[in-house]
């Protein structure tokens, strides 16, 4: 008897119709001879909708009580769901993150996962019932306060479960059919991918790809978890994100015998640029500076420091940020303006960054050429570059940024044939 864990989306389950769709689909996974454990998210963009809300009854949100805000979305639709699986006579009983064990550190709104000890969902299943759980969430182990794991986090709960409780599979339910080699909702032409590596996978995730959260993919990778992400609108199989690296040269038959030089394309629309202008050109000035932004817990991704401009003894540094650390970084450094002794700061939230990925890369030549040549032909214009031994990534201006996608989609040559289905969901 297979043990299998499915995590649904908030698309997946977005109205009541979606729910019964869900139920069952999980109660004739059942019924096939599986056990079965169920993750499932807030029901459509009601995470989305909390947080306007919050925004409204105050300016500066308290952690503690947003996670408590938050936590709240995904125990509707597990309890929603569990009545659903009760309607067709089977039986299901739902469990918040901290009844499933889910243990976390304090960091709210981005908990780590410390332990998870799922005595009551084994207990759940190993008398036949479906085990549903609350997505995203956990409880800290030294407060034991709710804690969320950050946006897009129930991926991870699922991958959590799968590896404490052994699964033999962790299937991730979502909006399209499966990992595609670019966004279906910018590139229509994008294809589906039937497997990936998890090496590429994490590329791809931590470019921005949202259909997979980011530490699901490292999660995945170190317990050996494997992932298949497919529809739960359709019944078409999905990509599998095969943990093993081995596991990629399992050719199947029909399927050309060397990789893809390159896998996709992703996109990021969530980060923001800063530039400190008119740093003092002396050792020690770039420590300082990202000293500061770390500490009001910035996380940085692309670094530029720009020459100085010959004689003036000072230069440029640029990073981009998560917009939602933004405003604390702004604010860390402009208390630090006059112990570094820079000029000013300035900050831009309209860009984007487009990212190629590919194992390939590393032993095919004339990829960067390709890539710049494409940019250019349609006319889109550089800020910042950064690369890894498998990927490349700019940064250009936010208006630009589904153009420069679809153009380095299709100078790869990865258009299909069909037009990708995206059966639900709003993109936000
Ligand atoms: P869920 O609510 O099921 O977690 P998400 O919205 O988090 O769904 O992720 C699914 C979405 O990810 C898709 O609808 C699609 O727009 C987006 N996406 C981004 N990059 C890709 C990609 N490479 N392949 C497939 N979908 C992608
Ligand atoms: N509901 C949470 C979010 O919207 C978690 C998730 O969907 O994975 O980010
Ligand atoms: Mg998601």
């Amino acid at each position: 008897m297979a043990l299998i864990v499915q995590k649904f989306g908030g698309s997946s389950v977005a109205d009541a119709e979606g729910i019964k769709r869900v139920a069952r689909r999980v109660v004739e996974t059942q019924a096939a001879g599986n056990r079965v454990v169920v993750v499932v998210s807030a029901m459509g963009d009601s995470t989305d909708e909390l947080l306007d809300l919050a925004e409204q009854v105050s300016s500066s949100s308290n952690p503690r009580e947003m996670d408590m805000l938050l936590s709240a979305g995904e125990r509707i639709s597990m309890a929603l769901l569990a009545m659903a699986i009760h309607e067709s006579g089977s039986s299901a009983q739902s469990f918040t993150g901290s009844q499933a064990g889910m243990i976390t550190d304090a960091i709210h709104g981005k908990a780590r996962i410390i332990a998870v000890s799922p005595h009551r969902i084994k207990a759940s299943i190993d008398k036949g019932d479906i085990a549903i759980v609350a997505g995203f969430q956990g409880m800290s182990q030294d407060s034991n306060d709710i804690t969320t794991l950050g946006r897009g986090g129930s991926d991870t709960t699922a991958v959590a479960l799968a590896a404490a409780l052994k699964a033999d599979v962790c299937e991730i339910y979502t909006d399209v059919d499966g990992v595609y080699t670019a966004d279906p909702r910018v590139v229509p032409a994008a294809r589906k991918i039937s497997t990936i590596s998890s090496e590429e996978m994490l590329e791809m995730a931590a470019s921005g790809a949202k259909i997979l959260h980011l530490r699901c993919v490292e999660y995945a990778r170190r317990f050996g978890v494997p992932l298949h992400v497919r529809s739960s609108f359709s019944q078409l199989e999905g990509t599998w994100v095969l943990p093993n690296p081995d596991d990629t040269i399992k050719i199947q038959e029909g399927e050309p015998l060397e990789q893809p030089i390159i896998s996709g394309v992703a996109h990021d629309r969530s980060e923001a640029k800063v530039t400190v202008v008119g740093v003092p050109d002396i050792p020690g000035k770039a420590a300082e500076i990202f000293g500061i932004v770390a500490g009001a817990h910035s996380n940085i991704d692309m670094i530029v420091q720009n020459v100085s401009t010959h004689g003036s003894g000072r230069t440029d540094i640029s990073f981009t940020l998560p917009i939602v650390e933004g405003a604390d970084a702004r604010a860390a450094l402009k208390t630090a303006q006059a112990a570094v002794g820079y000029e000013s700061v300035e900050y831009d939230e309209q860009i984007g960054k487009l990212s190629l990925i590919g194992a390939g890369m590393r032993s095919n030549p004339g990829v960067s050429y390709k890539f710049f040549k494409a940019l250019s032909d349609a006319g889109v214009n550089i800020d910042m570059i950064s690369t890894s031994e498998i990927r490349i990534s700019v940064v250009t201006s936010a208006d630009l940024l589904d153009t420069a996608v679809r153009a380095v989609h299709a100078a790869f040559d990865l258009d299909g044939e069909a037009v990708a289905t995206v059966y639900a969901g709003t993109g936000r």
